[in-house]
């Protein structure tokens, strides 16, 4: 039997090629923004305490370590194309991570503090990784911004601009807040990297669980907002995957979190 494609549908896919083509930021602009994103970021230690890199360089050549064997999934499809980096801010209150564009992450020392073992923390940052590769948040910018205000917040021109969408990263905002798809999509793919590495894939079940318990509630979840339902979601997708376990490096990752300020 022959099949015809539905013609609104096929116009509806010719218009959503050409709008990727014509109409969505390069990989460079993503990386434009979040280095405008971080210089804003790393210039306000009043609100921002990032920990130096001179003076802290083993608390960053752990963390970057853990970030490398996971860029080298090969469910990660713009490794090549981000500028990958990892800033530790210092402040024990915060249970909290985010990310920015084309490949920066800000992790709070509260958030590192919190977790039990560094295949949590791979779990950590593999979520965090797959919303920088999925470009969750261009996708957000992009709903709210034309691409020509966006090239001007890539270009520095924006700057009220750039300081919203710092505050939405940090904090969570009617523009910038993860949608419940984009957060399943996350740790769909954060599952299928950490199976690429020798990381207990489980833990980042076990990563959730431990946010949900803490004795203050997670300022994680103001981003990356919960429904019930993600752990079976997480579950089946591990079992999907072959339900395997791995390494879990305990003691390794309590010396870390004693290295911390
Ligand atoms: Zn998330």
């Amino acid at each position: 039997m022959k099949k015809h494609l539905h013609i609104p549908l096929l116009l509806l896919m010719l218009a959503s090629c050409s709008e990727d083509k014509s109409v969505f930021p390069t990989l460079t602009q993503d990386v434009c923004i979040g280095w405008r994103i971080d210089s804003a970021i790393t210039a306000n230690p009043a609100q921002f305490n990032v920990l130096e890199r001179s003076k802290y360089a083993a608390i960053y050549s752990y963390t970057e370590e853990i970030l490398q064997q996971l860029l080298e999934s090969d469910g990660v499809r713009n490794a090549e194309a981000f500028s990958w980096q990892i800033r530790v801010i210092n402040d024990k209150s915060v249970i909290s991570a985010f990310v920015a564009p084309g490949g920066y992450f800000y992790l709070y020392t509260g958030i590192l503090m919190a977790l039990d073992n560094e295949a949590q923390l791979a779990g950590l940052l593999a979520h965090q990784l797959a919303h920088i590769d999925c470009r969750h948040i261009t996708k957000m910018l992009l709903r709210h911004y034309d691409l020509s205000t966006f090239e001007s917040i890539a270009a520095g021109l924006e700057q009220a601009e750039l300081d919203s969408i710092i505050h939405g990263l940090v904090n969570g905002s009617s523009t910038l807040k993860y949608s419940c798809s984009n957060e399943h999509e996350a740790d769909s793919k954060a599952m299928e990297y950490l199976f690429d590495t020798g990381y207990d894939p489980y833990e980042l079940i076990n990563m959730y669980r431990k946010l949900l318990t803490c004795s203050v509630v997670a300022q994680f979840f103001a981003i990356h907002p919960w429904d019930d339902g993600r752990i079976e979601n997480l579950e089946a997708a591990w079992k999907n995957l072959g339900a395997r376990h791995g390494e879990n490096y305990t003691e390794r990752y309590l010396d870390f979190k004693k290295s911390l300020p």
